[in-house]
């Protein structure tokens, strides 16, 4: 479901009518063939298509593009020769829902998105039943008055089947256009599926064995099969796989019900169709809801983590995650027999800033103190703030010099670092330090790491503080 406007350059008019209309004519022409029954198409996916277009990339939608679709269907069904006049209302109907559903579609996005993000398939496939119920009442009712194949007995069969089909259609290509990802995305999630192992596999296997066990057997339960595998993918994989992998199930379902069972039952051919689509909607609608019920959900975990990780003012690490972290690095020092680096730091006589300025500048020296520091380090040296003005550095693979330099460099540049006040004013703040290097060969727990870097730091702050001390 991700979008974006800055994706593509803003096309040209013309660009856009031969865009719509090429695509539409083709679509159009894959559906007709399937028109292998005397009437409407069972595959119809040209509306989805220029509604998920028109969703997915919002530059698009221009009156242009509606003119070049239109072009595209009266193209392709006059190829079939058509009359004009019935061609006229098939599009009419075609163009009818899609804009309907486009229109419901915008009122209401930004209301799903803000406050129902998990259940935008269900806003989404409403509004598809909207549009579907105008295009499909229109149809039903104009077409009748044409002598024609695409009428198929009585006004509610008619009506069942046109809405049906276009609900099946938006099932299955909708999802997958609305949540197509850019171009980078998309080539890392293919470099994920790449390196992907057995055990995270297993889902997709499941889905593949349920389906071959449905085709074997052909009863009106195996419809139904892949249900659960389809939901185990929901939770494990990125939602654009799940569109895919559930509209290429749905697809292979239609395609060997309609080879199988519905000819079964030659007289009762519509209303089987009509009612194994709709169990397969409801059968799709599953497994995309809970993908994106779980996207929503695995987002918020993110945020979370990031929060409970992060402090809030400054955003350097907790106290509970700098430890945490500094456990990894140290295990991964004592495998490759490094030397590592612990520094604390307490900035010099903070509590006169507060007293002298308010507590306000207290906040912003200290978020001026952490932007200092973390331009100084390397990307994998650790920044965490234990607590009011007190912070800890972590460097792995560092030595006794290059440590020093890096704690000299910290308290020098926050030294010279000013502090703006009002009246472009400003003021310095200075900072005491203590270090402790630890070597290869005499690793330590966290809590020895602290005591002695605690200890060089109070040394620095009798011996008048702005200065680092090394623990010995
Ligand atoms: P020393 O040089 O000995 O470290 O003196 P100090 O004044 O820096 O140390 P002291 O522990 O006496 O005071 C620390 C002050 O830090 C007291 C507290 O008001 C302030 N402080 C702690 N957390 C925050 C914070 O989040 N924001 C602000 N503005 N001040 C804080
Ligand atoms: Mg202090
Ligand atoms: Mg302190």
């Amino acid at each position: 479901m991700t979008q974006s406007v800055a994706e593509l350059k803003p096309p040209s008019l013309l660009q856009l009518f031969l865009l719509f209309a090429a695509v539409i004519f083709f679509c159009c022409i894959l559906g007709i063939a399937t028109r292998h029954l005397t009437f409407l198409a069972s595959f119809w996916p040209a509306n989805s298509i220029l509604l998920g277009l028109l969703i997915r990339f919002p530059q698009t939608r221009h009156p242009i593009s509606f003119v070049g679709a239109i072009v595209g269907y009266l193209l392709a069904d006059s190829s079939q020769d058509t009359p004009f006049l019935l061609n006229l209302c098939l599009t009419f109907a075609n163009v009818l829902y899609v804009i309907t559903t486009l229109v419901l579609y915008i009122r209401f996005n930004a209301l799903i998105r803000s406050m129902h993000h998990g259940y935008f398939y269900l806003f989404l496939f409403s509004f598809c039943c909207v549009g579907a119920l105008s295009s499909s009442l229109f149809a039903a009712l104009t077409l009748p008055y044409f002598n024609t194949k695409y009428t198929l007995g009585s006004f509610w069969t008619d009506l069942s089947y046109w809405f049906t089909a276009e609900i099946q259609n938006a099932l299955l290509l909708l999802p997958a256009i609305i949540s197509m990802p850019n171009l980078i995305e998309f080539k890392q999630q293919l470099k994920e599926i790449k390196t992907q192992t057995v055990q995270e596999s297993l889902p997709l296997f499941a889905v593949i064995f349920s389906i071959i066990i449905g085709y074997y057997d052909a009863g009106p339960g195996s419809l139904l099969y892949p249900i659960a595998a389809l939901i185990w993918c929901a939770l494990r994989y990125r939602h654009f796989s799940v569109t895919i992998i559930t509209s290429l199930s749905c697809a292979f379902i239609i395609y060997h019900v309609s080879q199988k069972y519905l000819l079964l039952y030659p007289d009762q051919y519509l209303n089987n169709t009509i009612s194994i689509r709709l169990g397969l909607i409801m059968m799709t609608i599953a497994p995309l809801t809970v993908s994106s019920i779980n996207m929503v959900r695995s987002k918020l975990i993110q945020e979370l983590q990031h929060i409970i990780a992060h402090d809030e003012l400054t955003s350097s690490l907790t106290r509970r995650q700098l430890i945490q972290s500094i456990q990894i690095l140290q295990q991964q020092a004592k495998d490759s027999a490094q030397t590592t680096a612990f520094i604390m730091l307490d900035i010099d006589h903070f509590k006169q800033v507060n007293d002298n300025y308010g507590h306000q500048i207290g906040d912003r020296a200290l978020q001026s103190c952490v932007h200092t520091i973390q331009a100084l380090l390397k990307p994998h040296d650790l920044l965490g703030r234990l607590g009011g003005e007190e912070f800890a550095i972590f460097m792995s693979n560092t030595d006794t010099v290059t440590a020093y330099h890096c704690a000299e460099k910290i308290r020098e540049k926050i030294s010279q670092t000013p502090i703006a006040l009002e009246h472009q004013d400003y003021f310095y703040i200075q900072i005491s330090v203590g270090l402790y290097i630890c070597k290869p060969e005499n690793q330590q727990s966290i809590e020895y790491l602290f005591k002695q870097a605690d200890d060089a730091l109070y040394q620095a702050k009798r011996q008048g503080r702005n200065q680092v001390v090394i623990s010995t």
